[in-house]
């Protein structure tokens, strides 16, 4: 697969790789909705079920759909492999129960995604594994973290909702050095404007939900890397049964045949807003990445193709202020969600945020006067017109 598309651009790997045809010739990728597949005879049953002989056998275990969405996901993040997974969640947890085990150490970044801070401190805990949080930005505060029994470094960039980058080549020198792997959430700049592998990281995981659908439909997720490091992952799916269903593996197909021009859009859109913000009187800050008055502006230029669809700000005048704009919005979706066509408007202390204590909040720099935004496909002026109605 990797051979054979070496030499294309993403916007060609996003439409044509991973396409495995039936004898019917169909053109568009094949929704193969069937629980199990049949086998010729008792022999091939065995051999198949051995796994001497490569074939389908169950769809809990493998689905073509599904193994041309991973092929094309993993052509796209440059991965030697890729499994899919029912949620971005389902491929955290698998990436964890593969690699880690009673007494392991992570080292994660702050500011992760709220359910991957549950999933690491609730459920992980409870079996053993122990998580330390550290300052993405600081090299020293990874290494100073670093345990004996550390055995993965975990890392999102840009964080949320601060869009706070990390350098992942960095990150994953300090990893290395000390014999750990490095995952890395790659679901807020996707492939087309990040490949952690070929920064030095060993693992990316993927929320397909967000901009790899692209279009708010459905669930999905994936692990990619090395097949060595995504094999056991594919073991503990199919014996757990996270599996990403046939139907949500063709969604999202359709979505990455997209993926390169939304994530463009996306990233004009959100520079344009960021932009206009920055010269609102109501605005005190704006994060976005693609402002060079951003803390990591270099390294973003350096790192991302793109400074992503996010865009943060903090208003003048508090909760209230911040409320009054989310209420004022009559075209933007009030909804955490993010990395859809449909621009949606968020106040994280109340919301993603709401069941961290103050304390952590305010540690995390995330004040009562933030707004979030993830910016979608509408026109600019549609959408500076609807916040301006809150903002003046
Ligand atoms: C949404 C999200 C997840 C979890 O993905 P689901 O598909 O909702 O399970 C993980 N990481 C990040 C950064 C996310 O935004």
């Amino acid at each position: 697969m990797q051979d054979e598309f070496d030499d294309f651009h993403p916007d060609t790997l996003a439409v044509r790789a991973g396409q495995t045809r039936s004898q019917f010739g169909e053109h568009a990728e094949a929704l193969y909705l069937t629980s199990s597949f049949v086998a010729d005879d008792a022999a091939q049953a065995a051999a198949r079920f051995s796994g001497r002989e490569p074939g389908f056998i169950y769809s809990r275990f493998t689905n073509p759909t599904v193994s041309m969405f991973e092929q094309r996901l993993a052509a796209l993040e440059g991965a030697e492999a890729a499994q899919a997974t029912a949620s971005g969640m389902a491929a955290i947890l698998a990436l964890c129960m593969a690699h880690l085990r009673a007494g392991d150490h992570i080292v994660a970044s702050n500011g992760l995604f709220g359910a991957t801070i549950q999933l690491f401190n609730n459920y992980l805990g409870k079996f053993g594994v122990s998580v330390s949080y550290v300052d993405a930005t600081d090299r020293a505060a990874w290494q100073a973290a670093v345990r004996p029994e550390t055995k993965l470094f975990y890392l999102e960039t840009p964080s949320n909702p601060l869009t706070e980058i990390a350098d992942i080549a960095m990150v994953a020198e300090v990893a290395h050095a000390h014999g750990a792997l490095l995952a890395v959430d790659n679901c807020f700049c996707s492939p087309i404007l990040q490949r952690p592998l070929e920064l030095g990281a060993d693992l990316v995981v993927h929320s397909a939900t967000k901009y790899l659908d692209g279009q708010g439909r459905v669930l999905g997720g994936a692990v990619c890397g090395s097949k060595a490091l995504v094999e056991p992952v594919y073991l503990f799916i199919r014996t757990a049964g996270s599996t990403l269903s046939a139907f949500n593996a063709w969604v999202l197909l359709k979505g990455l045949e997209t993926l390169g021009l939304r994530m463009r859009a996306h990233c004009d859109n959100a520079l344009k807003l960021a932009q206009w913000l920055t010269a609102h009187p109501a605005v005190e800050r704006v994060y976005y990445p693609g402002l060079p008055s951003h803390p990591q502006y270099e390294l973003a230029q350096r790192q991302q193709q793109g400074g992503g669809g996010i865009v943060s700000f903090e208003l003048r005048g508090g909760q209230e202020a911040a409320w009054r704009l989310i209420d004022s919005v009559r075209l933007l979706s009030r909804t955490a969600n993010l990395g859809d066509v449909k621009t949606t408007i968020t106040h994280p202390a109340s919301t993603t945020h709401g069941r961290v204590t103050p304390e952590a909040r305010a540690a995390a720099g995330i004040r009562d006067n933030l707004v979030r935004i993830a910016v979608g496909l509408e026109h600019i002026d549609d959408l500076t017109a609807d916040l301006r109605r809150g903002l003046d």
